[in-house]
């Protein structure tokens, strides 16, 4: 079955697929973008997805090229082209290609790029014993609400997880964590769910929301609030969520264990909830 990918409106095998060296997405990292997930073919949470592409895009003044009708229906052309029942479709808008310079000399046609790939989800076993995770200085800049492509402290940082055989690095700044460089953390105390309130400092995730909409259907208390370090650390439970790993418990941070050091309550109902949720 082919991977899939949508350049300029033109659909081609992802192979295939190219954009200019003076892009200025490859240039600057100017540029946003969105992930999200089809499971049985059908796109999870998409308005969402693409009211943050949005949100992205006014905020760095990129105008975007399609209405929310034009983006759905070329998704799904994408996802029906490709044959991938569960996949995951990647959105790229770059503010487009000009000769290297700062600033444009003139008005530019943003760069649309699409993907669609078969997802294949972390194992099983993950969710099962709970995942390791780090926690790393936040090195990133001050508008991480923003979706850019600019991602090299992310990646050096998840490298850092890897490194330390974690999964993920949670990013701390002057004593908070304030999220993951692929998720969102959520932490519980007495039962309560607290998380980071959305900010400059975080990505508002779509998982993120979704999920603190099922706690609260499911009876949990959710409080959207700072998170100290030495909170997470006495946390009864830690989970991740985000677009691949969905529910994603935490068993450890830097090696030491959370709560029983395996997944607990809240977090197992939750899992079952979104797995409910996304059908
Ligand atoms: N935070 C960061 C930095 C991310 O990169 C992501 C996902 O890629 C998330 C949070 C989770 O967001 P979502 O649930 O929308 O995938």
């Amino acid at each position: 079955m082919p991977e899939i990918a949508f350049v300029n409106d033109v659909f081609m095998p992802l192979s295939e697929a190219r954009v200019s060296v003076e892009d200025r997405g490859f240039q600057f990292g100017d540029g946003i973008y969105e992930l999200l997930r089809v499971y049985a073919g059908v796109p999870f949470h998409l308005s969402d997805h693409l009211g943050r592409l949005e949100q992205s895009a006014q905020a760095i003044g990129i105008p975007l090229p399609y209405t929310r009708d034009r983006w759905a229906a070329m998704i799904a052309e994408a996802v029906s082209r490709s044959g991938f029942a569960d996949a995951k479709v990647y959105i790229q808008v770059t503010r487009g290609v000009a000769p290297r310079d700062h600033i444009p000399a003139g008005p530019m046609a943003p760069t649309v790029v699409v993907t669609v790939r078969a997802m294949v989800p972390p194992a099983a076993g993950l969710y099962a014993a709970g995942a390791d995770v780090v926690t790393v200085p936040d090195l990133r800049w001050a508008r991480c609400n923003i979706k850019s492509v600019g991602l090299l402290a992310n990646v050096l940082a998840k490298q850092q997880a890897r490194d330390a055989g974690a999964v993920e690095a949670l990013f701390v700044r002057d004593g908070y964590v304030l999220e993951g460089a692929t998720s969102n953390v959520m932490t519980v105390r007495k039962r309560c769910l607290v998380t980071p309130p959305e900010g400059p400092l975080l990505l508002p995730g779509v998982t993120r929301r979704v999920v603190l909409g099922l706690a609260q259907a499911a009876g949990v208390t959710v409080k959207e609030q700072p998170v100290a370090e030495d909170e997470l650390h006495a946390s009864e439970e830690v989970f991740l969520t985000g677009t691949t790993i969905e529910v994603l418990p935490v068993a450890r941070v830097n090696g030491r264990p959370i709560g029983a050091g395996a997944p607990g309550p809240v977090t197992k109902l939750l899992m079952a909830r979104f797995r409910e949720a996304r059908g």
